[in-house]
């Protein structure tokens, strides 16, 4: 079923235009080929088939020179890196279309968490950084990760972080621990966030957060392991010891001491484009509800005339509205500057991932065993939202934030405007 893009009445023409260019393409290109493009990631019989494997390589290579011919590729890149030089909003209604059909957002370029590193090396990097890591992560001959979780320090807390960067001469020797490395196998080098120690003091403060670009081949960075994760025995996600690395210490991304905000540049914004992405799935997971609801015979009728499947219409309905309106409203926010977007953002980012959870579980429960194979897109849906309560900040973290904001609010004087 294809996704039904109609214009926005009061939406940016340019915002209109994208987001039906870009369904067109998903509609036409992405969806009838779902299963030949990306078969292998939803463990479809022939994944180890080396022959259905190069053919599946070969087609996302077609379908990616499609994507840039139609003037749609790397949306997030300014125009003078390749991209198309979308401001936030824009991206943020493309993100959902694309998070429609599986995999789609990786065919334009902007797959997690290469898409991070590469907005991160735009902003922060110097002109020689961006020639040896951005441009070719770009065209794709690159591979990236973000290394900053670590197994024995609360990622929640990202002030208690313990990998060092010790300064010997014009190098940074690394030691550190770190897991859940995304990306981490196939990747040639790690955005690694650590403390950075230079006893002389010329490079900032003795301890201050710091993002150290690392090549993956240098001799000390021990890959121990993709941590396998919801029963699966491997994944990307990666085990990661750092012993003795050395790298220049024109490998620092920013000014020491700018990782912190380097890191929230990246997850703020992401935030929003998590919560877009998980609202094109819930969409897709609603359309697969009602199409079998529409179509199976059970216990002598259609399941779209049993009352508990009408119910669980109903709520996916609401639970899409809402989480739809309260995304779209944060955008605004964030585009706008406004000061209390952060609150919103931590908003959608508790409400967002669990309204989906809920819509995938009912669809997967309308489909019965079908929903749980990887023949439908349903069952990967359901462990992303359930993965992302977790990553980019636990539920806790985010509704202690939206309590404290609002608390501070009220202990200045004021009451929270619910009309603004
Ligand atoms: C699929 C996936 C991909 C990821 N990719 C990356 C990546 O590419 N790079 C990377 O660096 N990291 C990545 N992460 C790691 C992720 O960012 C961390 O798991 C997350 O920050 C939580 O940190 P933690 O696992 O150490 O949990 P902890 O910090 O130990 O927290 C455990 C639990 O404690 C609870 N909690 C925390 N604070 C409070 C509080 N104040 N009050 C009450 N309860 C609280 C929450 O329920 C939380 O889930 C990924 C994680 C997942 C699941």
């Amino acid at each position: 079923m294809p996704i039904n893009v109609q214009p926005i009445e009061g939406l940016d023409p340019a915002i209109n235009d994208l987001r039906e260019r870009t369904a067109a393409f998903v509609n036409a290109e992405i969806l009838p080929r779902e299963i030949d493009l990306f078969g292998g990631l939803r463990g479809y019989e022939n994944a180890n088939d080396e022959h259905a494997r190069r053919a599946r390589i070969t087609l996302r290579e077609e379908i990616k020179a499609r994507v840039n011919e139609a003037g749609l590729w790397a949306p997030h890149l300014p125009a003078e890196y390749g991209g198309m030089g979308l401001d936030f909003l824009s991206l943020a209604y493309m993100h959902e279309v694309l998070a429609y059909a599986t995999g789609a957002a990786s065919l334009f370029g902007i797959e997690a968490p290469n898409a991070g590193n590469a907005t991160i090396l735009v902003k922060y990097g110097t002109e020689e950084q961006k020639q040896r890591w951005l441009l070719p992560l770009i065209e794709g001959t690159l591979e990236s990760g973000f290394s900053m979780t670590e197994p024995d320090t609360p990622g929640s807390d990202p002030r208690s972080l313990q990998a060092s960067a010790v300064r010997d001469g014009d190098h940074w020797v690394i030691n550190g621990h770190k897991w859940f490395t995304s990306n981490g196998i196939d990747a040639n080098f790690f955005i690694v966030m650590c403390r950075a120690y230079d006893e002389s003091g010329e490079l900032g403060t003795p301890g201050q957060m710091s993002q150290i670009i690392v090549p993956t081949d240098t001799k000390g960075v021990n890959i121990v392991r993709g941590v396998g994760i919801f029963g699966h025995p491997t994944s990307d996600h990666c085990e990661v010891v750092y012993d003795d690395v050395r790298v220049p210490i024109e490998n620092t991304l920013g000014l020491v001491g700018q990782g912190h905000q380097a890191a929230q540049d990246r997850l703020g914004a992401g935030r929003v484009y998590h919560c877009m992405n998980c609202l094109g799935q819930m969409w897709r997971a609603f359309d697969l509800m009602v199409e079998r609801a529409m179509t199976r015979e059970v216990h002598g009728g259609l399941l779209q005339d049993k009352q508990f499947v009408q119910g669980f219409i109903a709520d996916s309905f609401m639970d899409i509205q809402a989480a739809r309106l309260m995304t779209i409203n944060a955008a605004e926010k964030v585009a706008n500057a406004d000061p209390q977007a952060r609150t919103h953002i931590s908003a959608i980012k508790v409400f967002v991932p669990a309204a989906m959870h809920r819509v995938v579980d009912r669809a997967i429960q309308v489909w019965g065993g079908a929903g749980v194979t990887n023949d439908l897109p349903l069952s990967a849906m359901y462990l992303r939202a359930r993965a992302l309560r977790l990553a980019d900040g636990p539920d806790e973290v985010h509704r202690i934030l939206i309590a404290k904001n609002v608390l501070r609010h009220y202990r200045g004087g004021e009451t929270w405007d619910f009309g603004s």
